[in-house]
């Protein structure tokens, strides 16, 4: 498949997820970062996918992604067992208490991009080690935008590799926790200026039931959450807004060159861009797993988009 200019390569994980929330339960279901963000981010453009499996992954699944459009020509399936993770929310749903991490295959996954790979324009990095991270953009030549997502586990356990990965990206993408784990401030402008100084010049932080916030060198914005009444699995969540969010630039044609040339266009269209990841995410939380969000038309979803516009205008 040949690359458009508004085609996104991404890494992360795909996984089977047995997660427990107040609405149920959920056992070895299909989940991974880089599941739920391919899926999102696959309603605005062209999106490849670089990741590994076990022999124990559906094909079938892959074969979904697959029909919508999805590159999986470099999904690697390893002998051994896809990775797992388990979580459970409680009464706080904006944070997930990780029960197990099962790396299996990404343990010694070494990620190897194809000629067509390495010239995709827009690299997104979804939640997954660090140095995995490191290997795709030493190896993509990363030509419009590179954005990045993470989590606790990496922060805690492969902080210096992710501070390298850091400094080589544009758009940061994590939850506001992360965030104060990151920095080691408490408030979330504080934290954003903590995290300018170690390389990304935009930083969206994701508040769960509370909405994200953007901060630029010259705009600082929050929006709310889209507000649905069927609150049942909110994992995914991050990662399918972030595939909206990019998504949204890529078709939008926007670069780190659009930060630095015209930063109130910038500005603006990362607004845009958030308000996409909002509804997205608003439709992953309605079902446990992948469920919802491959149901997902484009219809419903422009609808609840001009919903939300006119719940947050005044
Ligand atoms: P979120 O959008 O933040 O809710 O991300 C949820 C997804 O992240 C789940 O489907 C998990 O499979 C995946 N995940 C959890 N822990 C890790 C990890 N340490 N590395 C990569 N992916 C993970």
């Amino acid at each position: 498949m040949t690359n458009s200019e508004n085609t996104i390569l991404t890494v992360g994980s795909l996984a089977f997820d047995t997660v427990e929330t107040p609405a149920g339960k959920a056992d070895q279901v299909l989940g991974g970062s880089c599941n739920y963000f391919s899926i999102a981010a696959s309603f605005f453009t062209p999106v490849q996918i670089v990741g590994v499996v076990g022999q124990d992954f559906p094909q079938n699944h892959l074969e979904t992604l697959n029909s919508r459009g999805i590159d999986i020509s470099g999904v690697e399936i390893s002998a051994g067992k896809t990775f797992h993770w388990s979580g459970k929310y409680n009464q706080n749903l904006n944070e997930a208490q990780t029960l197990a991490t099962d790396l299996n295959v990404l343990e010694n996954f070494n990620p190897k991009l194809s000629p067509e790979h390495q010239k995709a324009p827009y690299v997104f990095l979804a939640n997954i080690d660090p140095d995995l991270q490191l290997k795709v953009l030493e190896q993509n030549e990363c030509s419009k935008l590179v954005a990045c997502d993470s989590m606790n586990f990496w922060i805690e356990q492969k902080k210096e590799q992710l501070l390298t990965t850091l400094k080589k990206v544009d758009v940061l993408c994590i939850n506001e926790t992360e965030a104060y784990l990151l920095s080691g401030e408490s408030n979330l402008s504080s934290a954003a200026d903590k995290i300018f100084s170690l390389g990304p010049k935009t930083i969206i932080l994701k508040r769960g039931e509370y909405g994200a916030a953007l901060f630029t060198p010259t705009c600082t914005f929050a929006i709310p959450a889209y507000l649905t009444s069927k609150i049942v699995d909110p994992t995914g969540c991050g990662d399918s807004f972030a595939g909206a969010l990019m998504g949204y630039i890529a078709k939008e044609n926007l670069d780190r060159n659009t930060l630095t040339e015209n930063p109130e266009l910038w500005s603006k269209a990362l607004k845009h861009a958030i308000l996409n990841g909002c509804v997205m995410a608003s439709f992953t939380i309605e079902d446990f797993s992948l469920n919802r969000i491959i149901k997902l038309d484009k219809t419903e979803f422009l609808e609840r988009k001009s919903q939300f516009e006119k719940m947050i205008s005044i």
